[in-house]
């Protein structure tokens, strides 16, 4: 009984952000969409790199990869902010800015070489880079 308990809240908690998905996106919004789309998401895939390098507190690499790839991340997503629908955008825009502000921050803690602070920013970026994109259709 517990565990049918336990499944289905689990099961009502994930679906607030399937609801959050757009519906009114048109077939040929979303193709329009999926250029930008593309490389943000393989930039999300890539942030286990970002990940292992603060576990490993190699803090150079930390701080290369934030000055690195992320460059073309910040102009992708300012792209696809303004290609949204309108009530998403101003959303999409401050996603976007929080995750650029936790990077900011990951940088001068690996400065700092503070491995805590780098870990805590890291899963603030994380939260706000998924919102971003389920932001997109
Ligand atoms: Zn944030």
């Amino acid at each position: 009984m517990v565990l049918i308990l336990v499944t289905t809240f689990l099961v009502s908690c994930s679906s607030p952000s399937q609801a959050k998905i757009p519906t009114v996106y048109t077939p040929e919004k979303i193709a329009q969409l999926e250029p930008y789309r593309a490389p943000i998401a393989t930039a999300r895939a890539k942030m286990a790199t970002l990940q292992d390098l603060i576990a490993s507190k190699n803090w150079v690499d930390t701080r290369t990869f934030i000055h690195g790839p992320l460059g073309e991340l910040r102009q992708d997503m300012a792209i696809v902010s303004r290609k949204l629908l309108v009530k998403d955008q101003k959303p999409a825009q401050e996603l976007a800015k929080e995750l650029f502000g936790h990077f900011e921050r990951i940088d001068a803690a690996a400065k700092d070489r503070d491995s805590a602070a780098a870990q805590a920013q890291y899963a603030e970026a994380i939260k706000d880079f998924d919102a971003f994109l389920n932001l997109i259709p």
